[in-house]
């Protein structure tokens, strides 16, 4: 049988809900997003941006697409290996929402160019795959006053945590003291897709100024235990990137 509903009701089921409404809509249909690493986490983080109808989503990768990748990263089919990751992304994201305006960048995030390619969000999700970056994204951030929702997987674990910059801790606050892996460990691709997510889950309560019920906390997931610790974290008035001395910014 047909369906008879317009498409103007592509966005209702969440328009219907407590706290979005229209006005929650239209400030989703607005936004800026930078969603920055198209893989395991990159792929749910992008998908569901998309579906919600966040406005104007960046898509920063510079990478292609290897067989190993697939077990996670769902933005892409068996033809598309040796393709690139971002003109893939795009393709698919498109076709699923023909709405949203998709922007490619293709860089590598950099100390140097960080701070320009964080700049003009509403928001920015850090998706990548190692803790330099990580670090880098966050002093972008923290420098650029954007909102970040950072979050990691390894085996069966991982963890999301975001960062309203001068108001939450940063990354550095929380996690400053994670020294960085030279060997990516595996990973169970549905733990990706579940912190991917609770990402775009906590970007779209942050954006609509909704109740996060995870700032000045860090949400760690284990899926062997199948345990969730929202855990307090408090932010450090010595903090190199947030805090009184750092780099010439005031804490405010
Ligand atoms: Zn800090």
């Amino acid at each position: 049988m047909k369906n008879l509903e317009p498409m103007s009701n592509r966005y209702i089921r969440q328009i219907n809900l407590p706290g979005i409404g229209k006005s929650g809509q239209a400030i989703i249909e607005k936004a800026k997003v930078l969603v920055i690493g198209l893989g395991g986490l990159g792929s749910p983080v992008a998908y569901y941006l998309a579906a919600a109808g966040v406005g104007n989503i960046d898509l920063l990768d510079n990478d292609t697409i290897a067989p190993n990748n697939l077990n996670r990263q769902i933005l892409y089919d068996t033809v598309h290996v040796d393709k690139d990751k971002a003109n893939s992304a795009i393709e698919r994201l498109r076709a699923f929402n023909p709405d949203i305006n998709f922007n490619i960048i293709r860089e590598m995030i950099t100390k140097e160019n960080v701070v320009d390619l964080t700049k003009g969000y509403d928001l920015v999700l850090s998706c990548v795959d190692n803790i330099g970056a990580r670090k880098d994204i966050n002093k972008g951030c923290v420098i650029n006053k954007t909102t970040l929702v950072d979050g990691a997987v390894q085996l069966f674990s991982g963890y999301v945590l975001p960062i309203i910059p001068y108001k939450t801790p940063c990354y550095n606050c929380a996690l400053g003291d994670l020294a960085d892996q030279d060997v990516p460990k595996p990973i169970l691709g549905s733990v990706a897709g579940i912190i991917g997510t609770i990402m775009v889950t906590e970007a779209i309560k942050i954006l609509c100024n909704l109740e996060s019920g995870l700032l000045n906390k860090l949400l760690i997931c284990d899926f062997e235990e199948m345990t969730f610790n929202k855990v307090q974290i408090n932010k450090m008035s010595e903090c190199k990137v947030c805090g009184v001395d750092s780099s010439g910014l005031s804490n405010q």
